[in-house]
C-alpha cells in the first residue's frame, strides 16, 4: 500500500501562503472550496488560447461513507480508503474542470484521431488539475486541516491499467453525477472534462447524490452516441476492454509521435460531441 506520507511529502513541497487566504470568504464551506478553484482557473495562463473551461462543479463525500468500501470490490482490492491518505480524514472534496463548447467540438474533425487542441487540453488539464487540488489542500492546511491531493504518476499502474485512486467512482460517491454507458461521470455540466479529489480532515456537509440516472440509454431512452463514436467499438459489450482501448490511444500516440507532435495517450470520441457531452441531457 502506498504510504500517506508519500502523497504529502511530494504535495506540500511549497510552504502555504498565507496572503492567499485573505482572498477567501472566511468560513470554509463548499462555497469557499469553489472560489479557491474558480480562482486558480482564471489565474491560470494557459499556452493554449482562451475560452477552454466551463464553471468548475464542486461536491463533497464525508470520508465514511460506506460506498468508500465498495471500491475495493469494483474497482480493485488496491483501492485507497480516504484514511490511507489522509488519517483521520472526514470528507473527500471531487471537483470536475468542464472543457468549454469550443474544446468538445474540436474533437469532431476526425472520426479516428482526436484533434489538436483536444489532446492538449488532455494533457495540461491533468497537470492543471493536480496544481488546483495541490492549492486546495495548501489552504486548508493553512487552516490547520490536513490535507491532500492525489496525483496520477502516484496512483496509475500503467501495466494492469489500474489505479489505486478512481477519482470517477469517487465522484460518484460525492453525487457530481452518475456513471453513462461510455464510463464516464455525465454530470449536470456534462462528462466533457477533467476530475481530481481532495482529501481532508476538515468536516464539510455531504452533497446529495443525483436520484436518477443521467444517461439517456441507462435510463432507459433510446441512445446509441457513444457506442457509434467509438472507432474500436468498445462500448456496445458488458464488459469493458480496458486493454483494447489501451492500444487505440498507444496508436494514437504513434501518430502524433510520428508528427512531431505532443506524444500523448489521449481519444476523447466516447465523451465529445455527444447529447451527454456538455449537459445532463435528461
Ligand atoms: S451518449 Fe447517450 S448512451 Fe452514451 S453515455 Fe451519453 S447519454 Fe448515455
Ligand atoms: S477512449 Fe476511444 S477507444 Fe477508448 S472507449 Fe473511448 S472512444 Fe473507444
Amino acid at each position: 500500500m502506498i504510504s500517506h506520507l508519500l502523497f504529502r511529502s511530494n504535495t506540500f513541497q511549497q510552504k502555504p501562503n498565507h496572503v492567499l487566504l485573505k482572498s477567501y470568504s472566511s468560513q470554509l464551506d463548499l462555497k469557499y472550496i469553489k472560489g479557491i478553484i474558480k480562482n486558480e482557473i482564471a489565474s491560470y495562463k494557459s499556452p493554449i488560447g482562451d475560452d477552454l473551461y466551463r464553471e468548475p462543479l464542486v461536491a463533497v463525500a464525508s470520508s465514511h461513507d460506506p460506498l468508500f468500501f465498495k471500491l475495493k470490490k469494483i474497482v480493485h482490492d488496491k483501492h485507497l480508503m480516504p484514511n490511507d491518505i489522509v488519517p483521520h480524514a472526514k470528507s473527500v472534496i471531487s471537483f470536475f474542470l468542464p472543457f468549454s463548447k469550443k474544446v468538445n467540438k474540436s474533437n469532431k474533425a476526425d472520426k479516428i484521431l482526436p484533434s489538436e487542441l483536444w489532446l492538449k487540453m488532455y494533457t495540461e488539464t491533468n497537470h492543471l488539475r493536480e496544481i488546483i487540488g495541490i492549492r486546495v489542500a495548501q489552504i486548508l492546511e493553512a487552516h490547520n486541516y490536513r490535507s491532500s491531493t492525489i496525483t496520477r504518476k502516484q496512483t496509475f499502474d500503467e501495466s494492469t491499467l489500474t489505479s489505486q485512486w478512481s477519482h470517477k467512482h469517487v465522484a460518484y460517491i460525492a453525487g457530481l453525477g452518475t456513471f453513462g454507458k461510455n464510463h464516464q461521470i455525465i454530470t449536470k455540466s456534462g462528462c466533457v472534462g477533467r476530475l481530481q479529489s481532495v482529501i481532508t480532515t476538515l468536516e464539510l456537509k455531504p452533497t446529495k447524490r443525483p436520484d436518477h440516472e443521467y444517461c439517456l440509454a441507462k435510463s432507459g431512452r433510446e441512445c446509441t452516441a457513444c457506442i457509434r463514436a467509438c472507432p474500436n467499438s468498445l462500448l456496445n459489450t458488458s464488459e469493458f476492454d480496458k486493454f483494447a482501448c489501451y492500444n487505440r490511444l498507444r496508436k494514437n500516440k504513434l501518430y502524433f509521435e510520428k508528427k512531431g507532435n505532443l506524444p500523448k495517450l489521449v481519444c476523447g470520441k466516447c465523451s465529445t460531441n455527444l447529447p451527454c457531452s456538455l449537459k445532463n441531457p435528461i
